[in-house]
């Protein structure tokens, strides 16, 4: 009898644990904090914890591992994806990589506080490796103790799914547990440490490298291993590009530099601000990793950034994110180079990156506004002054965008010179006294050029406002809902956790009864820690 795909039991995973397979691993196996050298991963257990809770599971992912309903609520689901239970096959490694962070070069990192539980080969023959994040110290955890706690473990959760859900390259995570043990925090590292539940979010990807895997290698000098990463990196993940040669190291290069634009171009879509775009927060597959300190833009700024730790110099600001993608991949070019041996192949690629970006940003800004397509002679003034007004005035970018749909052609001739501000602009904006003389008229002005292009492209108002609907989310997890899903979840009531990941869902529809997600963020969170402000510490 041929059991249905989607119930099989957990025992029933097929693991292929290619990386610790075909990769120098480290000859020691004790777990203590050490330097690591000469090998790709080391062996290591997760830590037992006393009493564990499924807090949540992602249905898409356990779809993807093919695990049924029933599977997910079992005590043996929560067991191994809090890291007290291993299945047969399951064989627990850290991984071994460097960086650079805040631009200055970091020496070893690693995987402090993730822990690989194994390769599962689906049903489609993709690979999909589990790693437990916050499941105990590993040989990488430096000073730190390896745990993460439940306020940033939901946020990773429901951000990792609510990105794969916008469309937009990211790690996945299948599940939430907490695990009964307190974790101290000093969450703003200002000297008042606090005991907060500790959690277990289990991540899958096809693969968990970052640049910094890379990086470390060539730093040490061990190119012959370099090389032996890189070759399986690209037999693993990238086998379109043929063998292993320095040719393919230069198109892998390519590669990677189109990725990682067309990431954060659909970052800079949503207004998603990463937060730590340090090099061992870099997916060598272009995926969004490592949900820490990030945010979502409530009001529309360049400058804007989530994470207290960069409120200085801002380098990670929303606005920087496109060049710090190519500052760090010239760190990883710098890396891979003596596989290479030539500039030009990553001087050509670091320059396709940002004509990848500019081309891209264009064409994301025409989409965001509805345009047939873009045209530099009318539409770069038109995006520019756009800009401009949503950077002056307090407004919401997710509000703005998705409103903008509402503008009808037929207004042109009913408001011949709109003299106020439309009802759907004001739900945008979050301080009325901001609206001067000067802002209305030149937002009405904007609004006749912007009704005025539309009529060149002269598309039905309804296809348009399909078309914007579908790059213009009306749900994105804003920072004041995740507070609010933490909030609750500390009081052991996950509800909020379970309503938002079924919301965001469907980030582009409409979900009559659920507007309450959809509104600016209220006054209480303005300042509120954990809503506008976070920091590394989770
Ligand atoms: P992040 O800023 O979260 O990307 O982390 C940078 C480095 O610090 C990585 O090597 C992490 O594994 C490590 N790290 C962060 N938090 C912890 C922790 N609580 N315990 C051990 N290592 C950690
Ligand atoms: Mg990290």
């Amino acid at each position: 009898m041929n059991m249905p795909l989607a119930s099989l039991p957990l025992e029933s995973l097929v693991f292929d644990n290619r990386f610790v397979r075909e990769l120098p691993g480290d000859p020691q196996t004790a777990n203590h904090r050490r330097q690591v050298e000469n090998a790709c991963y080391s062996l290591v257990l997760p830590t037992k914890v006393s009493s564990p809770r499924l807090v949540a599971y992602s249905r898409e992912v356990t779809d993807l591992l093919n695990l049924s309903e029933a599977t997910c609520e079992s005590p043996l689901f929560t067991e191994v994806f809090v890291g007290n239970r291993l299945l047969p096959a399951m064989v627990p490694f850290a991984m071994c990589y460097g960086g650079h962070q805040f631009g200055n070069w970091a020496g070893q990192l690693g995987d402090g506080r993730a822990i690989n539980l194994g390769e599962v080969v689906n049903h489609r023959g993709e690979r999909w490796v589990l790693q437990l994040k916050g499941a105990g110290p590993t040989p990488y955890s430096r000073r730190a103790d390896g745990l993460a706690v439940l306020r940033s473990s939901v946020r990773e959760f429901l951000c990792s799914e609510a990105m794969f859900h916008l469309g937009i390259p990211t790690t996945r995570a299948l599940s939430v547990v907490t695990t009964g043990e307190q974790v101290l925090r000093d969450m703003f590292y200002d000297g008042h440490p606090k005991n907060e539940p500790g959690a277990v979010v289990c991540r899958v990807a096809p693969s968990f490298l970052r640049f910094g895997n890379f990086e470390i290698l060539a730093a040490r000098g061990e190119t012959g291993l370099l090389q032996k990463l890189v070759d399986y990196t690209i037999r693993t993940d990238f086998p379109h590009l043929g063998p292993p040669s320095p040719e393919t190291y230069s198109r892998w290069f390519e590669e990677i530099c189109r990725t990682t634009s067309a990431m954060i171009l659909h970052w800079m879509r949503v207004g998603f601000v990463h937060g730590v775009m340090n090099t061992d927060n870099m997916s060598i597959l272009g995926l969004t990793i490592d949900y820490g300190p990030y945010g979502w833009l409530e009001g529309f700024d360049a400058d804007w950034t989530p994470n207290t730790t960069d409120a200085q110099g801002r380098r990670y600001c929303f606005g920087n994110q496109p060049h710090i993608g190519q500052w760090n991949l010239v760190k990883l070019a710098n890396a891979i180079y003596p596989l290479v041996n030539k500039d030009e192949p990553f001087k050509e690629a670091l320059a396709l990156y940002n004509q990848l970006f500019q081309q891209g940003w264009n064409k994301m800004m025409a989409d965001k506004l509805g345009l047939q397509a873009f045209n530099a002679a009318t539409d770069d003034l038109l995006i520019a002054e756009l800009l401009e007004l949503l950077q002056g005035v307090e407004t919401d970018m997710t509000i703005f965008f998705r409103n903008l749909a509402q503008v009808t052609m037929s207004e042109n001739g009913k408001n011949g010179n709109i003299q106020d501000l439309p009802d759907w602009l004001m739900e945008a904006c979050y301080q009325p006294q901001q609206l001067n003389e000067d802002y209305r008229k030149k937002m009405t002005g904007w609004l006749h050029a912007y009704l005025a292009r539309l009529q060149r492209d002269n598309l039905p108002d309804e296809v348009r406002q399909r078309r914007m609907n579908r790059v213009n989310p009306k749900y994105v997890f804003r920072n004041y809902l995740a507070q609010r899903a933490i909030d609750k979840a500390e009081t052991g009531d996950f509800s909020l956790v379970g309503e938002l990941l079924e919301l965001l869902r469907r980030p582009y529809d409409e979900q009559p009864g659920k507007e309450e997600f959809a509104v600016k963020r209220p006054e209480w969170a303005r300042n509120r820690a954990g809503c506008s402000m976070l920091s590394c510490s989770s």
